[in-house]
């Protein structure tokens, strides 16, 4: 037993091996395909992404909120359980609103779709 003392007492005084995730999230490397991040500012509604996505991941679509509004409201929805994060919604993109993040998505108990409103249209 006295011969462990040494290493007992290093391990006391040593960092932990493990990092204490979620807490602390390790910086993604670059390049890295983890989530699809989109700029609801910069879309003009052309749906150039619907028709690029070869999942069927990214669509869009008018809701009329009331029956006394004058017009629908825009929306750009997203499937990330459908997604495959190749990038051919970004390439297609011409006004910068979808681009490739490095955080991945959280856990979740339910499959629900995005919806982000689109105001600039
Ligand atoms: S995200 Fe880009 S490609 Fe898709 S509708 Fe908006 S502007 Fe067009
Ligand atoms: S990254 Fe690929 S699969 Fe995901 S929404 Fe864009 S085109 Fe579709």
């Amino acid at each position: 037993m006295p011969w462990m003392v040494g290493n007992i007492l290093k391990n006391f005084c040593a960092r932990p091996a493990t990092r204490p995730y979620p807490s602390v999230l390790r910086e993604p490397y670059p390049g890295t395909r983890g989530n699809l991040a989109f700029e609801a500012q910069n879309c003009v509604f052309c749906g150039e992404c619907e028709r690029a996505c070869p999942s069927a991941a990214v669509f869009l679509d008018t809701r009329w909120e009331t029956p006394e509004a004058s017009e629908p409201t825009w929306y750009r929805v997203f499937d990330p359980y459908s997604c495959i994060l190749c990038g051919a919604c970004v390439e297609a993109c011409a006004y910068e609103a979808l681009f490739l993040g490095g955080r991945h998505y959280a856990p979740v108990s339910r499959k629900d779709l995005d919806y982000d409103r689109v105001e600039s249209w």
